[in-house]
């Protein structure tokens, strides 16, 4: 009888702990356009792997080394190759397929019609922007990548990577990352480890924060309400970099996950821990 409560008690503590335990994920392999493809690497002689003539970052788990190599949206399906420098100077061609994927068409609505149609001034603001965007996508920092990303917001995925966009019936570019709709206010974790390497009020993605994850690994966090951080800010894995909000292009309360790889936006779903519920 004695046992059986004892048996009983560490069993509610176990499924307490595991409930409560954060989940974490390893990115997986999905060669697919706007995905990535992990291939397996061995790391003693420290080799250096490039995609497109942009360095590729490495990631290890437990037992094994691969370069995580992001395949542009743009990508066709068929035969592609990274390349591997090893020390004595010598090239190595590893070749992977990319498998099709097809993406759907998204149409929204935009009250702000200059969100859509932006007037000289506005074009001016983008285009400063844009260079801020370009330099903090090209980052490449040399510390080891901790590749076990967490989800960034509690919430609803409310758009998902790829789709082909169309603002107030005008084509406008695929949407480049996942959105996880949530009350204004909802707290946005950092998915791993890293530095916060730009932040600021951008006119489409509103306030944002970049954090470098190091070797070219890039998270933004779009459309916030508040920021919490500033650049140079060392951050930790689900330490809150700010909350949801809905500034600059949006419809509604979100936040707007991006993930770089090899200056490529991927689908942040391949990194993440899978979702239960998804919905377009
Ligand atoms: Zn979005």
């Amino acid at each position: 009888m004695k046992d059986y409560k004892l048996f009983f008690i560490i069993t509610i503590l176990i499924s307490f702990f595991i409930s409560y335990t954060p989940a974490y994920a390893f990115p997986r392999h999905n060669p697919v356009p706007g995905g990535l493809a992990l291939i397996p690497i061995n790391t003693d002689l420290q080799p250096k792997v490039y995609f497109n003539k942009k360095p590729v970052a490495i990631i290890s788990d437990q037992s094994k080394s691969y370069a995580m190599v992001g395949i542009p949206l743009t990508t066709s399906a068929g035969k592609q190759s990274v390349q591997i420098k090893w020390p004595d100077n010598s090239t190595e061609n590893r070749e992977f397929i990319v498998q099709p994927k097809t993406y759907q068409a998204q149409y929204l609505t935009i009250k702000n019609k200059r969100k859509v149609n932006p007037n000289a001034q506005d074009m001016e603001r983008i285009s400063k922007e844009r260079v801020r965007k370009n330099k903090a996508k090209k980052l490449w920092s040399n510390q080891d990548v901790n590749a076990n990303f967490l989800t960034p917001v509690q919430g609803r995925v409310s758009s998902i990577f790829g789709l082909r966009r169309f603002f107030n019936e005008q084509p406008r570019r695929p949407h480049s990352g996942l959105d996880i709709a949530a009350p204004e206010g909802t707290p946005i974790m950092a998915i791993e480890n890293g530095r916060v390497i730009e932040a600021g009020d951008f006119f489409f993605s509103g306030n944002m924060v970049y954090l470098d994850h190091g070797q070219g690994v890039i998270s933004l966090y779009a459309h916030m309400h508040q920021i919490n951080v500033k650049v140079g800010d060392m951050i930790k894995k689900g330490q809150v970099i700010g909350t949801v909000g809905e500034t600059g292009r949006v419809t509604g309360p979100h936040l707007h996950l991006g993930i770089y790889v090899n200056q490529t936006l991927v689908d942040p779903v391949f990194l993440l821990p899978e979702q239960k519920k998804q919905t377009k």
